[in-house]
């Protein structure tokens, strides 16, 4: 086939809109290409780098307006490393799961894998709606995804109710944070990923953590090593050791400087912007034109079938099986639009766009209008 060339009036300002790694916007490379020439190799442990994720640290708290006693840690691995930090330091014996996807299903696994831990309750529905953790016997933590990245479905974040008063809700907030908004204070682990909403590059984690979580893990660690303990944490997974270097402004072990200066970069500009509703509100107005646009297009229609639990973040997208998903991909991709295929084990005929706060509302329609224009050429090529 030949290649279809998309008229270039109508393409987007910026092809990217993928779920994560997500677009950087210009203004962050040019402060990372600033910053970097004085920031980027110089030691961690000294003040200017210190600086840098003091300003971090404030910029999250005024973002998510933390409440008394709440603080911010962050440590090298991604959230992914946060899943494995939480199953040695914030779940005493066992875990109740709302699974719903594979982002949901992977932190239920290392829990069932763990050997120090009980078997979890695992409360689980079929991707494109989404369950919570219901009160489970013996569970000391509810844990589940405030955004499934996987399949595009959003949930509540509240306390579960009637539960044993001190467990804890542990939300996977990697894609939502900084995009949704939140109130901190039903949560006591709201934990992310840098390369989202927050625009940077991958590589570390950030928890906004709970007094009580940093009470839970210290209280756990303290007993981890005496004598017929039933658990190893890791110094790796240490969450105390991350809690006391974050009050220094550091980090365990070294971290990726360039990712710390892209980040905060974007906390400034979301804080600069109206904050966390305005930055929600952008992000909500972005999907919307998704999803009216594939509610009215004759080969499309929204994956998630209740508009509640619908994405306002990340927006998957059912395409008939008349037309390939991956043809329509590989057209954007050659006229330089990337990385909104659909959720690989997913395995449905899906395109799936991320509309993070730092991409163009304007540009959300115009990748509307170019999948038409390239639907109608491969149909007629066809
Ligand atoms: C991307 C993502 C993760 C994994 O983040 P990493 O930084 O790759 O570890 C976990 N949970 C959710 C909901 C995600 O979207």
């Amino acid at each position: 086939m030949e290649k279809i060339i998309i008229p270039e009036q109508m393409l987007p300002s910026d092809g990217r809109f993928g779920s994560g790694p997500s677009k950087i916007r210009s203004k962050q490379i040019d402060v990372l290409c600033a910053a970097g020439r004085s920031l980027m190799g110089t030691s961690h442990r000294q003040q200017p780098v210190k600086n840098l994720v003091a300003s971090i640290k404030s910029g999250l708290s005024q973002l998510f307006e933390l409440p008394e006693g709440y603080e911010i840690a962050l440590g090298n691995g991604g959230a992914t490393a946060f899943w494995d930090i939480a199953c040695a330091c914030l779940i005493n014996r066992k875990a109740a799961f709302g699974v719903y996807g594979s982002f949901s299903k992977k932190f239920a696994s290392s829990a069932q894998s763990a050997p120090f831990l009980d078997e979890p309750a695992i409360y689980s529905v079929e991707p494109g709606s989404y369950c919570l953790p219901e009160p489970t016997e013996e569970a000391d933590a509810y844990c589940w995804a405030h955004n499934e990245t996987s399949t595009g479905v959003m949930t509540p974040v509240k306390r579960i109710e009637g539960v044993d008063e001190d467990a804890l809700m542990l939300i996977d907030a990697t894609s939502a944070a900084g995009a949704a908004e939140v109130d901190i204070d039903q949560t006591d682990a709201y934990y992310f990923s840098p390369q989202k909403a927050f625009g940077s590059d991958g590589g570390l984690w950030i928890a906004v953590l709970s007094p009580r979580a940093i009470a839970r893990a210290k209280a756990i660690e303290s007993t981890a090593d005496l004598p017929g303990a039933r658990r190893w944490v890791p110094p790796f997974l240490s969450l105390t050791a991350a809690v006391e270097n974050s009050r220094k402004n550091q980090t365990l072990n070294t971290p990726a400087i360039a990712t710390l200066i892209l980040m905060d970069e974007q906390i400034k500009q979301l804080n600069a912007n109206g904050g966390l509703k305005a930055s929600a509100a952008r992000c909500a107005q972005s999907a919307q034109t998704v999803y009216d646009w594939a509610e009215n297009c004759s080969y499309a229609q929204p994956f998630v079938q209740d508009k509640a639990a619908r994405s306002t973040v990340v927006v998957t997208v059912d395409i008939d099986d008349s037309i390939s998903a991956n043809a329509i991909l590989s057209v954007l991709r050659d006229n330089g639009i990337v990385d909104i295929s659909g959720y690989r084990k997913l395995g449905r005929n899906q395109l799936r766009v991320g509309v993070f706060p730092s991409v163009e509302p304007d540009d959300v329609k115009a990748l509307t209008n170019c999948i038409d224009y390239a639907v109608e050429k491969i149909k007629a090529a066809n």
